[in-house]
C-alpha cells in the first residue's frame, strides 16, 4: 500500500460538486484512517485539510496526539491566523461529530468556527458508529457545503471493523 502522499491532489472543487481532486483529497483521509487502526471501541478516522488552491494545510488522524478525535489533531496543527482556512475544504474519512461529553468541542462546530468552506466525507453516518449527533447537519445549517461520497464508504469503515 502507498504512503498518503504529500503530493498534491489538486485544487478542491468550487462548490457542492465532487471532483476527481475531491476524490482523491478523501482516498488520503481514507488512507490516514485505515494506517492508523484504534484500539478498543474508539473509531479510527483521517482528515486532511487543503486550501482553495490546493495547498495541503493539515492532516490528522484518530488518537494522534493526546486528542482523541482527526479533526482536533488536524486543526491544532494549524495557525490561528491561518487565512487560508476560511476557504478550505475539510476531507474527513467519517463525519465529523457534533456532541461531545467533558470540555472537548465537537469537531464540526472547530471546523463551522474556522470558517472553512466545505467538508467533504466518506459517510454522514458510519452506521450508528457516531452517536455523537450530526456534525454534516450543523456545518449545513451553518452556510457550509457539505458533500458526501458514500463510494469511499468501505474505505473508511474499513479500520472500523474489528472482525478478524
Ligand atoms: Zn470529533
Amino acid at each position: 500500500m502507498n504512503q498518503p502522499s504529500a503530493a498534491a491532489c489538486g485544487a478542491p472543487g468550487p462548490d457542492a460538486h465532487p471532483t476527481m481532486a475531491d476524490r482523491g483529497w478523501l482516498a488520503v483521509a481514507c488512507r490516514l484512517a485505515a494506517e492508523h487502526p484504534v484500539e478498543g471501541t474508539g473509531l479510527a478516522a483521517g482528515v486532511v485539510v487543503v486550501a482553495d488552491d490546493g495547498t495541503e494545510l493539515a492532516r490528522g488522524h484518530s488518537r494522534e496526539d493526546s486528542r482523541a478525535h482527526a479533526e482536533e489533531v488536524a486543526f491544532g496543527v494549524l495557525s490561528t491566523t491561518e487565512t487560508r482556512l476560511s476557504g478550505a475544504t475539510v476531507y474527513s474519512s467519517l463525519a465529523p461529530c457534533a456532541q461531545r461529553s467533558g470540555d472537548a468541542r465537537p469537531c464540526a462546530e472547530l471546523i463551522r468556527d474556522a470558517g472553512v468552506r466545505r467538508v467533504v466525507t466518506a459517510l454522514r453516518d458510519p452506521a450508528g458508529a457516531v452517536s455523537a449527533g450530526d456534525g454534516m447537519k450543523l456545518l449545513e445549517s451553518a452556510g457550509v457545503t457539505v458533500i458526501e461520497l458514500p463510494e469511499y464508504a468501505r474505505a473508511a469503515m474499513k479500520p472500523n471493523r474489528h472482525d478478524p
